[in-house]
């Protein structure tokens, strides 16, 4: 029979290794597992339900901001997908294609989406005829497929899950404003849901989507030194519109074409979840997208036992009626030290440990699994008190989080130091750039780090030096090796 201690063993240690680490975790905790089909993953309930929770906040938020949820094909025809070069091109290695039916073969491929632009923009070319038809602000919540040669749980994986927001506009600066804007309501929805701090960018010409005209981007950085691009908002302009050609009649009556946007975040955010808060007893979760916020469990011995259950029904009770997400460990053959580390390691915020000297005391001792402190509270005031540290959680986790990524922010001037640092893996270096894409090229050639993004306003640089090249710097650029 396996131990209380065991639990831990199973666990790498981050330090150790850091990927193992969040292998162990994601397992262990059941948040996902390996598909028999290669590259993919299964989502299990667990983890799933985290999902569901960043996803209903991010919905309110999106339909808050006026779009609506539609739903589009999983199949594109190959002709849709080729009218775009750029496009096209940027997709082609990890595009999955349908090319029989039953036992017909199909005159023309169908691919399985790696993105809607294509199927959608086709869609928009019809339905938008005036300039009384927009702004068209659609979203959609789906699954995608990109073939890739190496499976990570949630952060790389053939299928995932994901929502794609397309919008179409009757001007540039209508466009700009969206795709700012729902790269606030990502931002938001990080920290305020998921506890995770994200820099707010701009992506390099290099780094943008296949044919856009500017990529935003959230970016967060990891425990391990790497950034994780958390969601991404992207101006089209007008050069889908041509593509497509989504034409209007404008106000002047003439024909114009829409200025589009897209959007969107994937199932990888939980990834970034489980790598930000978690530690070497699992995950940690923040209570406002934790499956189950409260965990209870009773001590129980022989002769109080039935009092002490009923007594914890009633907590469980209270706290449902409160709205509170709560679980009461009852289960039997396991002791309370097996169920602690159990629930430690699936990182409930807030554990409530109840026995006869609570019962007795009229308390209940609750522990925080971010900084395990342990602190009575009376039951006679459990709903708000423990309404309170929960909040306090929620907002100790981003401080926490904060915290760390602005210590692992350095900026960096000198070349010599530049190419040193990311010897190793320092986090997030600011650093002056001449804005050229070929010396971009080289520097992730010689380090192995990508610009990740230029401030949304870019900070000039000017009286530097280029960390790649040494010539005059125009902008401070973002960089870090990445996810
Ligand atoms: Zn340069």
């Amino acid at each position: 029979m396996s131990t209380e201690k065991d639990f831990v063993k199973e666990i790498c240690s981050r330090d150790v290794d850091f990927s193992q680490w969040y292998i162990d975790v994601v397992r262990k905790a059941e948040l996902a597992d390996y598909a028999p089909v290669r590259g993919c993953m299964v989502i299990r309930p667990y983890g799933y339900t985290i999902w569901e929770l960043v996803r209903d906040a991010l919905d309110d938020e999106i339909k808050a901001t006026g779009h609506q949820n539609a739903y589009f094909p999983l199949l594109i025809p190959e002709s849709f997908l080729q009218k775009e070069a750029d496009h096209v091109e940027g997709f082609a290695p990890q595009v999955g294609w349908v090319t029989a039916g039953g036992n017909e073969e199909l005159e023309e491929r169908l691919a399985l989406r790696p993105t809607s632009e294509a199927i959608i923009c086709e869609m928009y070319s019809k339905w938008i005829r005036s300039w009384r038809d927009l702004p068209v602000m659609i979203n959609q919540w789906a699954n995608v497929i990109r073939w890739e040669k190496v499976t990570r749980l949630f952060l790389r994986t053939t299928e995932f899950l994901w929502q794609e927001g397309h919008t179409a506009h009757e001007t540039r600066e209508e466009a700009e404003e969206e795709a700012l804007k729902m790269l606030d309501v990502y931002d938001d929805v990080l920290r305020s849901v998921m506890a995770i701090p994200a820099y707010k960018g701009i992506k390099t010409e290099r780094e943008k989507f296949p044919g856009a005209e500017q990529t935003y981007t959230v970016e967060a950085l990891m425990p391990d030194g790497r950034a994780l691009q958390a969601g991404t908002s992207h101006n089209l302009g007008q050069h889908f519109a041509k593509v497509f050609n989504i034409t209007y009649l404008d106000r002047n009556d003439e024909q114009s074409y829409v200025y589009q946007t897209s959007w969107g975040v994937t199932t990888r955010l939980i990834g970034a979840l489980v790598m930000v808060h978690g530690d070497d007893y699992g995950l940690k979760l923040p209570p406002r997208c934790a499956p189950y916020q409260v965990v209870i469990v009773p001590i129980i011995y022989e002769e109080s036992k039935s009092g002490i259950l009923e007594k914890c029904n009633e907590i469980l009770n209270e706290l449902r009626g409160a709205g509170v997400r709560v679980h009461l460990d009852d289960r039997d053959g396991y002791t309370p030290g097996w169920k602690f580390n159990e629930w430690e390691l699936r990182g409930v915020p807030l554990r409530l440990e109840f026995g006869p000297k609570d019962l007795e005391k009229g308390s209940v001792l609750t522990v925080r699994r971010d900084t395990r402190e342990k602190q009575p509270i009376p039951l006679d005031d459990l709903n708000r008190e423990l309404g309170e540290l929960l909040d306090r959680i929620q907002v100790d986790m981003l401080e926490a989080a904060t915290k760390y990524t602005v210590d692992h922010t350095t900026t960096i001037t000198d070349r010599a130091q530049f190419l040193l640092t990311f010897k190793g893996r320092p986090g997030i270096v600011r650093a002056p750039w001449c804005r050229s894409g070929a010396c971009e090229g080289k520097m992730q050639e010689e380090t192995g780090a990508t610009i990740r993004f230029l401030k949304l306003e870019p900070e000039s640089a000017a009286g530097e030096k280029c960390v790649g090249c040494g010539e005059d710097a125009e902008h401070w650029a973002y960089f870090a090796k990445a996810y």
